[in-house]
């Protein structure tokens, strides 16, 4: 049993301004735990840059030249409240992309039996042409359809488990019966999509939103009633995971209060899933997770579940 862990300093070079919650420490805090004795048995590789024709199956052509049009050559762009560019933004996002698809290369030919991409900034808000809610690729969705599109595979299943609504995800994939995209989110909060009548042109989204102030047994519950169902039903090829860990009881984002013993559940619960139709293989991508200490933990409990510890 193999996990690779993909990352590269690169991403510590896309810089944010004071005092904003999505910073390089998140990455060098995983850095540190991933260098513990307990993680010494992963496989590690570097993410490279991703390929300009696996972003362009996900965002427009003219959308990406755009946005290689803003990199500043120094300070800080802002694209908008939350979102900025800074110098090494663009090495940073193209690095995250190739660590998505390197992840699905080396599961899909059996190199390795899941992945872990350890990376920044996330990606799950970004539009197919509107990047928000500090995310600028949206690296699921372009390593769902090099899956397809490169290895053949048909069916991908999409489960993010960050606190907020993939609502890029989602429209990426709203009109597409190939991708089963599967989220709990704290509602209402940021973005503000995500109910439960969200659900696709072709039933293939499914919404489990959370109230504020709930806890790991609304969470397991959301799982065990509305999601493992569908995804058990779905039969996917290969599934991805939005692994946001912003949702853990620490975070200063949200008010959702897991501790790191829901995330290794739903690990596990996901990985029964991928061991029944997919021979296990998963791809887990970081999305969020904002209080270092909570992130450090809940990452942790996340990667030694993949490594079936
Ligand atoms: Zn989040």
């Amino acid at each position: 049993m193999t996990t690779l862990l993909i990352a590269h300093d690169a991403c510590l070079e896309h810089l944010t301004p004071a005092g904003h919650p999505e910073r390089p420490d998140r990455v060098r805090v995983l850095n540190r735990v991933f260098e513990g004795e307990a993680f010494a048995t992963l496989a590690r590789e570097q993410a490279p840059l991703g390929e300009r024709e696996d972003i362009v199956r996900v965002h427009p052509e003219d959308f990406v030249a755009a946005l290689e049009e803003a990199m500043p050559n120094e300070g800080l762009v802002r694209i908008d409240g939350d979102t900025v560019l800074s110098p090494g933004t663009g090495e940073a996002i193209w690095r995250g992309v190739g660590g998505s698809v390197l992840g699905v290369d080396e599961v899909l030919t059996g190199k390795v039996d899941n992945a872990f991409v350890s990376m920044r900034p996330p990606g799950h808000h970004a539009e197919t042409r509107t990047p928000m809610g500090f995310c600028l690729f949206n690296n699921v969705a372009i390593a769902a359809r090099h899956a397809q599109k490169v290895h053949g595979i048909g069916r991908v299943a999409i489960v993010d488990f960050d606190v907020h609504h993939g609502n890029g995800t989602q429209e990426i994939f709203w009109s597409d019966p190939s991708v089963l995209y599967a989220s709990t989110h704290q509602m209402p909060l940021f973005p503000g999509t995500g109910s439960v009548g969200e659900r696709g042109t072709t039933d293939n989204v499914v919404n489990a939103p959370l109230r504020s102030g709930d806890a790991g047994e609304h969470f397991r519950e959301a799982f065990e009633s509305r999601i493992l169902p569908r995804l058990n039903a779905f039969g996917p090829e290969l599934l991805i995971i939005s692994a946001g860990f912003d949702a853990h009881a620490r975070d200063p984002l949200a008010n959702i209060n897991l501790l790191e013993d829901d995330f290794t559940w739903v690990t596990r619960k996901l990985m029964d899933v991928a061991d029944k139709h997919c021979g296990g293989r998963i791809v887990s991508v970081l999305e969020g997770g904002y209080d270092l200490e909570g992130l450090a933990r809940s990452a942790s409990a996340h990667v030694m579940a993949l490594m079936r510890g």
